[in-house]
């Protein structure tokens, strides 16, 4: 029998607010242990939450983007547990009534035929709600330590419906959620820091079959490898299980990055294990209607849409549209650059190769952000007219680029500095290649006998003589007809 997977993640994301859900402790990554917290994330006697207004109305956001029904109120309900991670011993969610409801991501599946059409599809979303974050433990041999600092932080959680098909579908899905978050604004999403964590649901039916079978959810899906070896693990586990003629209990599994494999943890628990009910400390909050518009109309152009539009617009090629569009600031520079002078192509260019590849040599671990670039978007779009006016050669090009990456300068002012203006007088220029030709016969003898190729080596002798500062085009013209002389 052959069998197809179905998963459906509910990913967790941190969003990035002052303060936290309910308190006025901030929070950031990598601050020592228990440095970020107050009494109320302490919950110590005493203490109420007080709502973030900010962070009901990032989740409104989020929600918009992705095309859900928002709610018309806001309700709080206590997720009942015991365990050290919590010091209320409940944590503050949604229950019955999430915030948004239904919509859609839409993903971009790898493969060696993806173009702008490319293998997109939307997967289906069953709700995204808001809670709070619960502290860290971390064990050392006999001991538990726990650091309240995560305690507390607004954190989305983003269910999907079992409409994903494949571990690779799956990885996209995060890949997609990231992308737009981050060009919302209102997340980090770095798996790495904890700010992105998934949990996966999978389960395996017959090929071909619109039931579901039983699934399994794994927890601790925190790395990106993990999300994908995680899955393919469990499918390849399940397949087994079936093929042996046992059936699959419904179950927590967690998986474990060392062993390569998922191991039981419970049995599932069910809603009713964690006596929701409404949080008698938090007043329902209705929604201003005029307000959720108003968010509506500050929403960002999703990725995949910049991207489609960038192509048609612009002519760009994949290749570098996916290299600008899924980063914000990139598609920023981009479209203010492309106003100042039109040359989309050109400028898509030197932005997705130099600039990022300066943009990375900058720092030695990771890379410089955009944000401290200093080519402003209008110098790039000036070197690139300069390159079309022929007053500079790509070559030369290259080394103003690098210039004006390192002092911001103008390139007008660079070029006039230094004398790299491209020679064009035709009197030098003939000059030159006249130098070249009488200095370097074997060349001119193979191209008098037809190779037109190797009219390049003389080319190559008149740039450097000239410093790299001969036009190339006049070049050629000049050297064909010279060669053409008796
Ligand atoms: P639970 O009540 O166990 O939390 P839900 O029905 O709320 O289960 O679903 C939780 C997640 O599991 C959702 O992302 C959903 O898409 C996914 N899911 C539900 N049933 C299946 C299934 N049979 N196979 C794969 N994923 C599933
Ligand atoms: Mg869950």
């Amino acid at each position: 029998m052959e069998y197809e997977p179905v998963i459906g993640l509910e990913v967790h994301v941190q969003l990035k607010t002052k303060s936290k859900m309910f308190a006025r402790a901030p929070y950031h990554f990598g601050a020592a242990p228990n440095t970020l917290t107050d009494p109320v994330v302490l919950a110590l006697p005493g203490t109420l939450p007080v709502m973030n207004k900010e962070a009901i109305w990032q989740t409104v956001q989020v929600g918009l983007l992705f095309g859900c029904k928002i709610a018309e109120v806001c309700k709080w309900d206590r997720k009942n547990y015991f365990y050290p991670d919590s010091p209320k011993g409940y944590q503050i969610s949604q229950f019955d009534q999430p915030l948004c409801l239904g919509g859609t991501v839409e993903i971009e599946l790898p493969g060696p035929a993806r173009n702008i059409e490319g293998v997109h599809r939307h997967v289906q979303l069953t709700r995204i709600h808001l809670e709070e974050d619960v502290g860290k433990l971390s064990h050392q041999g006999a001991d538990s330590l726990v650091d309240f600092n995560r305690a507390g932080v607004p954190l989305i959680e983003i269910v999907s419906e079992p409409d994903m098909y494949s571990s690779d579908e799956a990885f996209s899905f995060l890949t997609a959620i990231r992308m737009a978050l981050v060009y919302l604004g209102v997340a980090d999403c770095d798996m790495e820091k904890g700010q992105m964590r998934c949990d996966a649901n999978v389960s395996i039916r017959p090929k071909g079959s619109t039931g579901l079978g039983t699934k399994v959810e794994i927890k601790n899906l925190n790395t990106i490898s993990g999300v994908r070896n995680g899955i393919e693990f469990e499918i390849a586990r399940q397949v087994e299980l079936l093929n042996r003629g046992e059936t699959i209990v419904q179950e927590t599994r967690r998986w474990s990055i060392e062993d390569g494999a998922t191991f039981s943890m419970r049995s599932k628990e069910k809603a009713h294990d964690y006596r929701y009910f409404p949080d008698p400390d938090l007043m329902p909050l209705k929604f201003e209607k005029t307000e959720v518009e108003r968010l509506h109309g500050l929403l960002p152009e999703l990725p995949f849409d910049k991207q489609r539009r960038f192509y048609q617009a612009y002519d760009l090629p994949y290749t570098i549209t996916s290299v600008i569009c899924p980063d914000k600031g990139f598609s920023d520079y981009f479209e203010a650059a492309v106003k100042c002078y039109n040359n989309p192509k050109a400028i898509a260019n030197l932005i997705a190769n130099d600039l990022l590849r300066e943009l990375s040599l900058a720092v030695a671990d990771g890379a410089l952000p955009l944000e401290e670039c200093k080519i402003k978007p209008e110098h790039l779009a000036a070197l690139v007219e300069c390159i079309d006016k022929g007053s500079i050669s790509r070559q030369i090009a290259q080394d103003v680029f690098i210039q004006m990456f390192k002092t911001g300068q103008a390139p007008a002012q660079i070029i006039q500095e230094q004398g790299l203006e491209q020679n064009s007088d035709l009197g030098a220029l003939e000059a030159m290649c006249q130098q070249a030709i009488n200095e370097n016969p074997h060349p001119v003898a193979e191209y008098k006998a037809g190779k037109e190729k190797a009219i390049n080596a003389l080319k190559g002798k008149v740039m450097v003589l000239s410093q790299g500062k001969a036009n190339p085009s006049l070049v050629d013209e000049m050297l064909k007809t010279l060669l053409q002389k008796p």
